[in-house]
């Protein structure tokens, strides 16, 4: 199959599938300054949607709200057809489909890689110790580093250091994974093994939202790419739509400072 036909069929069965993600109507503040205005997104089952716009205008406040590490105040967010509400168990229950990797990596420093990757397993879902490492050293191999099993954080790059929480992350079985500027902490020459990564994962079809400036990648494996300006979702298309014929002003603004 061409790299075309590839992508075509991977955006038909995305369109296809069902909404596993729905912000309807959604707002928040801190005190009087609102950081999200008004905001509706689908995200269908296995879609990649790549978020850039400028430092500030609302990306990461908007992926942290999709699983609860901020409360958006008006509106609903929506996960596989249950909104977060008062119940907190439930909203721990919806949460657990969503997996996270920061710009920080986020690992436990006193803890080896093969521990960051067993201990929420083993605490959260209660899974069995010996089965908890079998599936770490799945994950590990799957981002290429089952050999770093044993170190600890510190002792590995960056770009190894992502691919662990990665690999973390994946640990838990999520159906939705968030990565909030993954690669800018990176020094370059280690930006490529975490994309890599991240590639094989959207090809594997997992729901992926990824606020990133890696044009590159947007263009590679994006079925959308969403502009933010402000609080507000301003352009969405797909990434041939989106680069090479822009809508907006803003949009094009923005094109011109990053391209
Ligand atoms: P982005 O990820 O696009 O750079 P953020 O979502 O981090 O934007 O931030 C959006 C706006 O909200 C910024 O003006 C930021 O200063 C403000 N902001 C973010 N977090 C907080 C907070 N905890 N308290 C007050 N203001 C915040
Ligand atoms: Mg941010």
């Amino acid at each position: 199959m061409s790299t075309d036909t590839i992508e075509k069929t991977a955006t038909r069965s995305a369109k296809s599938g069902q909404p596993v993600i729905e912000l309807v109507g959604m707002s928040k503040w801190y005190g009087n300054f609102q950081v999200l205005k008004d905001i509706d997104l689908t995200v269908y089952e296995g879609e990649r949607i790549v978020v850039c716009g400028p430092s500030g205008s609302g990306k990461s406040t908007m992926i942290r709200c999709i699983n609860q590490l901020e409360f958006h105040q008006e509106g609903d967010v929506i996960i596989h057809g249950k909104a977060y509400g008062k119940d907190e168990k439930q909203n721990d229950l919806i949460r657990r489909d969503i997996g996270m990797v920061f710009q920080s990596f986020n690992l436990f420093p006193h803890l080896s890689v093969l521990e960051n990757c067993t201990m929420a397993q083993i605490w959260v879902k209660e899974t069995p110790k010996a089965e908890a490492e079998a599936v770490a050293m799945h994950f590990l191999e799957r981002v290429r580093i089952p050999e770093q099993a044993h170190k600890y954080p510190l002792q590995l790059s960056g770009g190894q250091q992502q691919r662990v929480a990665i690999a973390r992350a994946l640990c838990m079985n999520p159906k939705i994974m968030l990565f909030d500027e993954p690669t800018s902490a990176l020094d370059p020459e280690m930006i490529n093994e975490v994309l890599e990564a991240m590639i094989e994962l959207a090809q594997s079809g997992m729901t992926m939202i990824v606020v990133t400036h890696e044009m590159n990648f947007a263009r590679k494996v994006a079925d959308r790419v969403i502009f933010m300006d402000q609080g507000e979702i301003v352009e969405q298309a797909p990434p041939h739509a989106f680069f090479d014929n822009p809508q907006y002003d803003r949009t094009q603004l923005f094109l011109s400072q990053i391209l």
